[in-house]
C-alpha cells in the first residue's frame, strides 16, 4: 500500500501519575515516597499511539481538559504523530488522570478519574461523521461513555467503515448494540465478564467464544497473554502462538496489540498474519516498562519480525 491507512480512534486519553512507597499512608498521615513517574495511558490514547508508531495515519477523537494535563496530552499525541483537530478542549474539566501508588512488592492502589473522557458525546461523533467516512477503520474503547460508543459503530457502519472494539474495562453492556463491529477483541477477563462464562480451560474458552459469536459479532479475538492470541468466526478458530520473550511488563501489552492489529489489517495483510504480527508487536512491549513509552516504531518492529523469522523462537 503506497498511502497510509487512516485509524480513526474514539476513545480516553489520561495522564498516569506514578508515586513508589515503601509504604501506603494511613488516613491523615502523610509519607515520603522513593520515587515518580509520569506517562501518558488511557486505552484510547494507548491504542492510537500504537497504531501510529506502528505505520497508519491516525486521528484521535476524544476530550482533555483544560489543566496543563491536556495540553500536555495534546502535545504528547502530536509528537507520535496522532491528529488532534478532533481532541475537544474543555475548559471547566480536568483531564482524565489515574493516581497509581506501587508498593515495593509491585502492589498496584490506583484511583482513576474520567473528567473529559467521560464528556466524549455522542454529538463529537456526530460532527466527525466526514472524517469517520474516509477512515480505513475506526477503534473503540469501553473509557467513554457507551453511548457514544454505540453511536460510533452506527455511524462507521452507515459509511461501510471497519469497526473494532475493545471492551475495557468490561462493563455491564448491551452485546446486540456492539455487534454490528467487525471485531471485538478482548483479553480472558473481559471476555469472562461480558458473558459471564468462566475462561479457564480450552473447553471454557470455546464456550465462551461460541457465545460470543452466537450474539452476532463475525470476528472475535481473544487475546491470552504469555500464550499468544486466538481469532475466532463461525468458520473455525485460528489460535497465533506468542513471541517467547523476557517480559518485563505487560502493562499496555493489550492495547499494544490491538492499535498494531488495526494497522496491519487495514494494510491489507490476511487476518492471521495480522494478528501473528500484533502478537510480536505485543510482546516486544513487554520486555520494556512503561506503556507508550514500551511500543516499538516500525522500522525496529520489522527488523525484530526478519530476525525472529530466520531464528525462530529465540528471545
Ligand atoms: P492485556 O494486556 O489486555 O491483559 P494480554 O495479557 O492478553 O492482554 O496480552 C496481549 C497480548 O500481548 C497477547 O495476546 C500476546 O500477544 C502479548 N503478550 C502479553 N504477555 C506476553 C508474554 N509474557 N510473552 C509474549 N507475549 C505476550
Amino acid at each position: 500500500m503506497n498511502q497510509k491507512p487512516r485509524i480513526v480512534v474514539v476513545g480516553s486519553a489520561n495522564t498516569d501519575l506514578l508515586f513508589m512507597s515503601q509504604t501506603v499512608p494511613r488516613g491523615g498521615e502523610t509519607i515520603f515516597g522513593t520515587g515518580f513517574d509520569m506517562g501518558f495511558g488511557g486505552k484510547g490514547a494507548n491504542q492510537a499511539v500504537a497504531a501510529s508508531l506502528c505505520g497508519a495515519q491516525v486521528q484521535m477523537i476524544g476530550a482533555v481538559g483544560g489543566d496543563m494535563f491536556g495540553a500536555a496530552t495534546v502535545a504528547n499525541f502530536q509528537s507520535m504523530g496522532v491528529g488532534t483537530s478532533l481532541v475537544r478542549v474543555i475548559p471547566d474539566a480536568s483531564t482524565g488522570a489515574a493516581l497509581i501508588l506501587v508498593e515495593p512488592n509491585g502492589e498496584n492502589r490506583i484511583v482513576v478519574v474520567k473528567g473529559a473522557n467521560d464528556l466524549v458525546r455522542p454529538a463529537d461523533v456526530d460532527a466527525a461523521a466526514a472524517q469517520i467516512a474516509e477512515a480505513d477503520l475506526v477503534l473503540l474503547q469501553f473509557e467513554i461513555p457507551l453511548e457514544t460508543v454505540y453511536r460510533t459503530i452506527e455511524v462507521a457502519k452507515a459509511h461501510q467503515v471497519r469497526c473494532m472494539v475493545n471492551p475495557a474495562p468490561a462493563l455491564p453492556v448491551d452485546l446486540a448494540r456492539l455487534a454490528a463491529a467487525d471485531y471485538l477483541i478482548l483479553n480472558e477477563t473481559e471476555a469472562e465478564a461480558i458473558t459471564g462464562c468462566q475462561v479457564r480451560s480450552p473447553a471454557d474458552r470455546e464456550a465462551c467464544l461460541e457465545k460470543l459469536l452466537a450474539s452476532g459479532f463475525q470476528r472475535v479475538v481473544l487475546t491470552l497473554g504469555a500464550k499468544g492470541s486466538m481469532l475466532a468466526a463461525r468458520a473455525g478458530r485460528v489460535h497465533a502462538p506468542p513471541f517467547p520473550v523476557t517480559a518485563v511488563d505487560t502493562t499496555g501489552a493489550g492495547d499494544a496489540f490491538i492499535g498494531s492489529l488495526a494497522t496491519f489489517l487495514t494494510e491489507g495483510l490476511a487476518e492471521q498474519e495480522a494478528v501473528t504480527r500484533a502478537n510480536l508487536y505485543a510482546a516486544l512491549s513487554a520486555t520494556r516498562t512503561g506503556t507508550q513509552k514500551s511500543f516499538a516504531r516500525r522500522a525496529e518492529f520489522e527488523a525484530e519480525l526478519a530476525r525472529r523469522r530466520t531464528t525462530p523462537q529465540r528471545r
